[in-house]
């Protein structure tokens, strides 16, 4: 049933969404499936069988008996909303192009308040972000820029406390093309933080291009092949050296705006930062389904990056 690509299997349209998923049974076998792709095997006995328990979101091991909770640690764990609500909620979430917000989230879903609709969109995006994630590879445009109260359009309301600086990498495909990108607010711009970025970001012996930023010198040591552009030197705008990490910066810029009203605290643009994170490298996605199946594959993964931990890189 349904659409796929290669084992992926995920509704296509909204009609086969609802055929799926009709009741909460149907939601716990699809997150269960998620949860462990190559077949169920117990934690405590390594049994490879396990029944679904009616009405509870639990397995029942056949080897030792133990109940097993399909959702714990994960994203729906802790929730009182029934499991098609988020369903449909993650539905949603990926099939409005540009984003959701977290009114229309609840209008579309009829919740009664908009608080929880704000604190489902929030859980969301944090579980778009993978702990596990590859790191980019190839050739790499690197560089940070500032958002906040200076922005230009933004006037002051609505905007973040402060500005707050985000550090961007993307790959450097042949002609002008963006691949993948990875984004962090970061504190500054010291030689630490921005080396840990790019450490967090970038495979080892990846090609960096960054400005001629002094913050940028620790790269070579860290295993990188460091490629500072001259814009002095050149003559070359910043965007004619590096045309794409400028682009991604405005897309950004453009997408917290539009779809955000720019609205929003420093210490959450670390999620919406997530959120375009997940975007940018599915948009050439043909089907909005399987950013759904991607979503929720994320979702049921247990260990989540604590969001500090990738400021200024990862460990
Ligand atoms: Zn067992």
């Amino acid at each position: 049933m349904g659409g796929s690509a290669g084992a992926v299997d995920y509704p296509r349209t909204l009609a086969e969404f609802n055929a799926w998923f009709p009741d909460e049974a149907a939601c716990l076998a699809y997150l269960a499936r998620l949860r462990w792709p190559d077949g169920f095997a117990c934690p405590h006995c390594a049994a490879t069988r396990a029944w679904q328990l009616a009405r509870r979101r639990k397995l029942r091991c056949a080897g030792c008996r133990r109940e097993i909770s399909i959702t714990a640690q994960t994203v729906f764990a802790d929730s009182h909303l029934p499991l098609m609500t988020w369903f449909a909620a993650a539905w949603y979430v990926t099939s409005q192009k540009p984003g959701a917000s977290a009114l229309g989230l609840q209008r579309v879903l009829g919740l009664g308040s908009y608080r929880t609709a704000w604190a489902m969109l929030h859980k969301l995006r944090r579980a778009m972000v993978r702990a596990g994630r590859d790191q980019l590879a190839g050739e790499i445009e690197v560089d940070e820029t500032t958002i906040g109260a200076s922005q230009p359009g933004s006037l002051g309301r609505g905007t973040f406390a402060s500005e707050a600086i985000v550090a961007i990498a993307v790959e450097a495909l042949p002609r002008g093309t963006c691949g993948r990108v990875r984004l962090a607010r970061i504190p500054d711009c010291s030689k630490p933080v921005l080396t840990g970025f790019v450490a967090g970001a970038a495979a080892p012996g990846a090609v960096i291009y960054t400005d001629h930023w002094l913050g940028y010198s620790g790269l070579a040591e860290a295993g990188f092949l460091h490629q500072a552009t001259s814009i002095a030197a050149s003559g070359d705008p910043a965007h004619v050296a590096m045309p794409r990490v400028h682009r991604v910066s405005s897309l950004l810029k453009r997408w917290l705006l539009g779809t955000h009203q720019g609205a929003t605290r420093p210490h959450q643009l670390d999620f919406y930062l997530d959120e375009f994170t997940f975007r940018f490298n599915r948009r050439r996605s043909r089907h909005r389904g399987l950013l759904f199946h991607r979503l929720l594959e994320q979702a049921v993964e247990a260990d989540h990056v604590p969001i500090r931990d990738l400021i200024g890189g990862r460990p």
